[in-house]
């Protein structure tokens, strides 16, 4: 027994997965095709995909923006867990990928629930604020360029309600953000920006080693 947060070998990784894993067909085959992929890296872990649909079930989120779109696993299964009549926007600028990203919605049966917004994702972001949409989603996903996470995170705030949910992905970038001393931009940005989060009081914040890391700001 330990109160530290277990490291996973692949034995206990594959029962935990074993024994709680919930995964739709459409989520297994699309992340059989991501797989092939170059940048397979960048989809989302199965369970931590069952983690982001619990939350999206507690919140009864109705609009979620996501930064980040890659080949859909994220939207998809955020996507299934939303209501009827739920809203999804997510932003990439890749439309190979996206294309791919549509495909399964089609199949999960989430199409109509999803739109895509190719282009940067700051400025479809400043557009639903300058629509008037600011303070009505319930959850935000960041999971785009770590450059641009400071940035992403601050128009969240503005788009999200009170009560709403921040999830930023990738926030312990493989290990790397515990580096010190010189370190790639990525990572720098990623270690000022959980420094940064720290002490923001505008959020309660949750930081969890699920996958490559997860952090949960909630609005205040
Ligand atoms: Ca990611």
């Amino acid at each position: 027994m330990t109160n530290k947060t277990l490291q996973l070998d692949d034995a206990l990784y594959e029962y935990m997965l074993k024994t709680s894993l919930r995964e739709p067909e459409v989520l297994q085959q699309l992340r059989e095709e991501t797989a092939q992929h170059g940048g397979a890296r960048m989809q989302i872990a199965p369970e931590q995909g069952q983690f982001m649909a619990m939350l999206v079930r507690l919140l009864g989120a109705k609009k979620i923006l996501e930064f980040g779109t890659f080949t859909g696993y994220s939207s998809t299964v955020m996507a299934l867990a939303m209501a009827e009549g739920g809203q999804l926007i997510t932003c990439d600028v890749n439309e190979k990928d996206t294309a791919i990203a549509r495909r399964y919605w089609e199949t999960a049966g989430v199409a109509e629930k999803i739109s895509l917004r190719l282009g940067p994702a700051l400025e479809t972001a400043s557009q639903l604020v300058d629509g008037g949409e600011a303070g009505t989603f319930d959850l935000v996903f960041i999971d785009a360029d770590k450059r641009n996470y400071r940035n992403y995170y601050e128009k969240a705030l503005v788009l999200l309600r009170a009560g709403g949910l921040v999830i930023l992905d990738n926030v312990l970038w493989s290990g790397q953000v515990a580096q010190t001393g010189d370190v790639d931009a990525r990572t720098a940005a990623l270690q000022k920006l959980n420094t940064f989060l720290h002490t923001d009081s505008r959020v309660e914040l949750s930081m969890l080693p699920v996958a490559d890391g997860l952090t949960l700001a909630l609005k205040k």
